[in-house]
């Protein structure tokens, strides 16, 4: 990843052995998650309805406390943190939005640095400044949300959250309610402001396909509310931990499915270069793939037998967890 672009630039989260048991529940609705996320990492929170992935981003955000277990920011035990001093750090972004639908949405974005206390100048700056990151400029900023359409209005709640430059977003199914074309545009969206902003995120999904695709790395989660696996995408699809994620993932289903994925700006033709890139990869991957190409960008094009692009990995993730190697196409004798 580059450099952030912002100085509050990601921190660290840990957990350590969190559990959530609700008053008068039978099991935990959260059980004992472990894991340390580095610094400006992309983390996907992926699992079936009611296996506690909610209540772990609650649990962080300090809206509910655990039962057992620490959970740390940048070091610094969340429970030991004023409230007002935590929101400072986590931008929080939920699938129902919650705009305030009496406040255009300039005074939407400016609720966090208004609390914060900022000038008017300061906040008008950063509302507009937001309002172009996420692509709404012109006279978005004084239109009320009733008149944005629903993927607008996401943008203006990643922009609400984004306002006070936390270090920390935690993102709760925010493209949950969009239709699939908006989803996969707020997406590839979402892919290259995480670029520039450089912010340590929690991205909670029960779509796996949108794990894959986002995630630097994936914690796969069950109805037992345990993690199974924590890796990176490339890592989980090539050797599975357990049968569990295998069946989540489905033997080779995933791949198909980022059928479903476009490969973004750089549109490959056809196939037909022979010599292009052979590489050789994990032998689930293998049966379904028969070409990974690069074509200068940093992520990897991933190509079935017919030569159709079936979705894109960056060239890190390939690399680090398959250890394949890699022909550019774009580069004389194409090997990098
Ligand atoms: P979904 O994908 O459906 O949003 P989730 O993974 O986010 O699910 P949680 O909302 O964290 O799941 O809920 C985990 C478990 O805890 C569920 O079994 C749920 O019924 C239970 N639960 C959540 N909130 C409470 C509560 N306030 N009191 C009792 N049980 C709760």
């Amino acid at each position: 990843r580059p450099a952030a672009a912002s100085d509050s630039s990601g921190v660290g989260i840990r957990l350590d052995g969190v559990t959530k048991v609700y008053p008068g529940q039978p099991t935990p609705a959260v059980d004992a998650f472990s894991m340390s996320v580095e610094p400006g990492e992309l983390i996907m929170f992926v699992g079936p309805s009611g296996c506690g992935k909610t209540t772990t981003m609650k649990m962080i955000n300090r809206i509910i406390e655990p039962t057992s277990g620490t959970i740390s920011i940048d070091g610094r035990d969340v429970l030991s943190l004023d409230p007002n001093e935590l929101r400072r750090h986590i931008g929080y972004v939920i699938q129902q939005i919650g705009l305030f639908p009496h406040m255009t949405i300039g005074e939407n974005i400016a609720v966090v640095p208004k609390l914060l206390g900022w000038s008017k100048k300061r906040t008008a700056d950063r509302v507009e400044e937001l309002l172009e990151t996420v692509q709404l400029s012109g006279d978005f900023a004084q239109r009320y949300p009733r008149q944005l359409s629903g993927g607008q209005q996401q943008r203006v709640g990643v922009a609400r959250a984004l306002a006070a430059d936390p270090p920390v977003m935690l993102m709760d199914e925010p493209f949950g309610a969009t239709d699939p074309i908006t989803r996969e545009r707020l997406q590839a969206e979402f892919l290259r402001l995480q670029e520039s902003i450089g912010k340590t995120i929690i991205f909670v999904t029960h779509d796996f396909d949108e794990a894959i695709r986002l995630g630097d790395r994936i914690a796969v989660l069950s109805e037992r509310s345990r993690i199974e696996q924590f890796d990176t995408p490339a890592a989980i699809l090539a050797a599975p931990a357990n049968d569990y994620v295998r069946s989540f993932i489905g033997h080779g289903a995933a791949l198909k499915r980022l059928a479903l994925i476009p490969v973004g700006e750089a549109p490959l033709g056809p196939v037909t270069d022979a010599g292009a890139a052979r590489v050789s990869v994990a032998d689930n991957l293998r049966d379904a793939l028969d070409l990974l190409v690069v074509n200068g960008s940093p992520s990897i094009a991933v190509v079935d037998r017919e030569g159709r692009a079936v979705g894109s990995l960056t060239m890190e993730r390939i690399s680090a967890a398959l250890g394949v190697e890699v022909a550019d196409i774009s580069r004389p004798g194409g090997v990098r």
